[in-house]
């Protein structure tokens, strides 16, 4: 893959303290938790195939700039300057992740800043979509043998998160851009755990990974 090569020949890699090449933490049995996140990766192969040519096509067509791979070998870059004062957001459109440059730190001492986090939740709610689209995918080419019907299931899991624009348009009626994108369950899940802290003093995400040496039981 030429974005790899890239990325080794240049070194750029972001590490993040305390945080290895997998994502994995050394909170809470580092062995445990990378391994999941390797398995994790290679079952959401399709967002992974969505995301490098997500941020592969934006680097090439001069819409963004500054690739690197994040832990969990996530691709990402930074908006060119005149995308980042069109675009209002970060985008992660399967497991790859343009930023707003505001948003992105490269300062390797600190374990990103919360919209950074923010995005790699999406990520992590791809995982999730493209687990049980291959569950199923499995089992549409079981009961069928029909190997396109069931590719077709594999590769829709990279959509499956649009539903919650559609279900939050429902839900509460405001079908504004604006509306969906905040009212969306994935996109409140992801400012939920990683906002700054407000009401308990620390974010969802600060209690449970990031300064939890216990971490059981809550
Ligand atoms: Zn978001």
């Amino acid at each position: 893959m030429a974005p790899v090569a890239g990325a080794l020949v240049r070194g750029r890699i972001r590490r993040c303290a305390g945080v290895d090449v997998w994502g994995g933490t050394a909170n809470r049995g580092n062995e445990v938790k990378t391994a999941g996140r390797i398995f994790l990766y290679f079952i959401s192969l399709q967002s992974v195939i969505l995301g490098h040519l997500y941020v592969g096509a934006a680097l090439l067509f001069g819409f963004a700039r500054e690739f690197a791979y994040e832990p969990g070998l996530v691709p990402t870059a930074e908006w060119r300057d005149w995308m980042d004062k069109k675009c209002p957001y970060s985008m992660t459109i399967g497991r790859g992740i343009i930023y707003k440059q505001a948003v992105r730190d490269d300062d390797p001492e600190i374990i990103d800043t919360p919209l950074e986090r923010h995005e790699r939740k999406h990520i992590w709610q791809q995982e999730d979509c493209c687990f049980v689209a291959d569950l199923i995918a499995l089992l549409v080419f079981i009961m069928t043998g029909d190997v396109a019907a069931a590719l077709a299931v594999w590769a829709s899991g990279v959509l499956w998160l649009l539903m919650y624009f559609i279900t939050a348009g429902l839900r509460f009626g405001d079908w504004s851009h604006e509306g969906l994108y905040r009212n969306a369950e994935h996109e409140r899940s992801a400012y939920a755990q990683t906002d700054l802290p407000r009401v308990l003093g620390k974010s969802w995400e600060e209690l449970r990974e990031l300064h939890s040496t216990e971490g059981k039981g809550r």
